[in-house]
C-alpha cells in the first residue's frame, strides 16, 4: 500500500506548524520537538523562500491537510470529489468524510497516540468494526458502528495500558477503556475537527 514515506518533522517544519505526527513526542518536555528547535522549512533555501502566493497558500493548505490525515492526493482529491457530490458545505464534508477513517476514528478514541500508529495498528488486523477485522485504514465508519480491539490482542500491553489512560475524546465517537469498546454516535460536525485547517482554501484550490 502506498504512503507518504517523507520524515514527519520534515514535514511539519515545511509547513511551519506543528501537525502532531508523532504522538507523545510532539507533546513531550524539553526539545524533542524539531519545532521547537529548528522551525524553519526544510532544505539549503529554507530561510530565503519569498512571500506566498494566493496559489501558493491553497497549496500549502492542502499539503497540510493531507499531512495530518496521512493521505495521498489521489485519495485526497477523492474526498474533495466525494464531498462535492454530497449535500451541505463541501469543505465540511471533505473534512467529515476524513474524520470518519477508520485510522482517525481510533486515533479519535485514544486507542493509538497518532493517527500514524493508529494506522499500522489497523493494518496489523487489531481492529474490529461490529465484530468483524478491518484492516482498511481508509475504511468509512458510520453512525452505530461499534469498534473495538480485536478479542485475541485486547491482552496486548498497548491496548491493557489503555484502562489507566485519560483519554480526551471528540463528542462524537465513545470508547470505554474498561471494555476496549467504542461507538459512533454521530456525524462529526466542523467544531469537533480539531486539526489546524482552512477548508476554504482547499475548496478554491480544487474548484479551480
Ligand atoms: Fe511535528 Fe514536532 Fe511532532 Fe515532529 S515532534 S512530528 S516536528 S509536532
Amino acid at each position: 500500500m502506498a504512503k507518504n514515506t517523507s520524515p514527519s518533522c520534515k514535514q511539519c517544519r515545511r509547513e511551519g506548524q506543528k501537525l502532531y505526527l508523532k504522538g507523545d513526542r510532539c507533546t513531550a518536555e524539553g526539545k524533542k520537538c524539531a519545532m521547537d528547535r529548528r522551525p524553519t522549512p526544510p532544505g539549503q533555501h529554507g530561510l530565503s523562500r519569498k512571500k506566498v502566493s494566493e496559489y501558493g497558500m491553497q497549496l500549502r493548505e492542502k499539503q497540510k491537510a493531507r499531512r495530518i490525515y496521512g493521505v495521498l492526493e489521489g485519495q485526497f482529491r477523492s474526498y474533495y470529489d466525494k464531498a462535492e457530490r454530497m449535500k451541505g458545505v463541501v469543505g465540511e464534508n471533505m473534512l467529515a468524510l476524513l474524520e470518519k477513517r477508520l485510522d482517525n476514528v481510533v486515533y479519535r478514541m485514544g486507542i493509538g497516540a497518532s493517527r500514524a500508529q493508529s494506522r499500522q495498528i489497523v493494518n496489523h488486523g487489531h481492529i474490529t468494526v461490529n465484530g468483524k477485522v478491518v484492516d482498511i485504514p481508509s475504511y468509512q465508519v458510520k453512525v452505530g458502528d461499534e469498534i473495538s480491539i480485536k478479542e485475541s490482542k485486547k491482552n496486548k500491553a498497548c491496548f491493557t495500558a489503555l484502562k489507566d489512560a485519560k483519554i480526551t475524546m471528540p463528542k462524537w465517537v465513545s470508547f470505554d477503556t474498561a471494555t476496549l469498546v467504542g461507538k459512533i454516535l454521530e456525524n462529526p460536525k466542523r467544531e469537533d475537527v480539531d486539526a489546524n485547517i482552512t477548508e476554504s482554501l482547499i475548496i478554491e484550490k480544487y474548484s479551480k
